[in-house]
């Protein structure tokens, strides 16, 4: 396996003990998304409101998804990580990823059936050789022993990228986007659903997602990313 990936920082591609982590100055700079956090929308809050507390923003828009997870901020090191694997061929990070999103979202992984990842259109696929939010999701499988349905879903249009469109555009860009086939529906049907992908941004993606799988018979859908853009302000430059 070293001769394959010899063992880099996947921060700083220093010289590691072992593949896929981090050296310690890198490991350093990492944002661990930790409680208190909306219990829904799972944003951190500035201040402890207490356990279970909900955001007033969830609260005015509640979202279709039960609860949403993700293990750091979307920034820095983290970034370089989510980059590597989106564009790069860095697999072996996979599994340190999960190792973090099982321990962010211990809850929503107990209280979930079935995994499911956000589709990437066939083109995209062909261009990047592979999804990472599918091999992120495959990776919390082995992990948590949770059942991995590759397949359950599609995406129809080559959406944009959602790189720097507004909160509208990116709802625009997404909707109907994805659809559960005929021949999956009956593995999802009455299933609580956790939906992986690798960033979370405004939640326009997911909510999408979630919309096709709630229709498709799913009871209940849950989200767990790798990373999340810390606030709507930041998307142009994190997204
Ligand atoms: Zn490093």
């Amino acid at each position: 396996m070293d001769f394959v990936y010899p063992p880099l920082c996947a921060g700083c591609g220093t010289m590691t003990g072992q593949p896929g982590a981090l050296c310690a100055a890198c490991w350093e700079t990492v944002r661990f998304i930790e409680r208190p956090y909306c219990d829904i929308t799972g944003m951190p809050f500035s201040h402890d409101r207490g356990e279970g507390m909900v955001s007033p923003e969830a609260i005015a828009n509640p979202p279709l998804y039960h609860r949403a997870r993700a293990a750091v901020f979307h920034d820095g090191v983290a970034r370089k990580i989510v980059h590597g694997l989106k564009y790069a061929d860095r697999s072996d990070l996979c599994a340190m990823m999960a190792g973090w999103m099982a321990r962010a979202g211990r809850d929503v992984i107990d209280d979930s059936d079935v995994i499911v990842s956000v589709p990437l259109h066939r083109f995209r696929l062909v261009a990047r050789r592979y999804n990472q939010s599918a091999e992120l999701a495959r990776a919390l499988s082995r992990l948590t022993g949770k059942p991995f349905l590759a397949g359950a879903m599609r995406r129809h249009r080559a959406t944009r990228q959602q790189v720097g469109l507004g909160l509208r555009a990116r709802q625009d860009n997404v909707r109907g986007a994805f659809s559960v086939p005929p021949v999956q529906a009956p593995r999802l049907l009455g299933m609580k659903v956790l939906l992986v992908d690798d960033v979370f941004t405004t939640g326009s993606t997911v909510e999408a997602a979630t919309r096709a799988l709630l229709r498709s018979g799913a009871r209940q859908v849950d989200v767990l990313t790798f990373a999340r853009v810390a606030s709507q302000g930041d998307e142009t430059l994190y997204a």
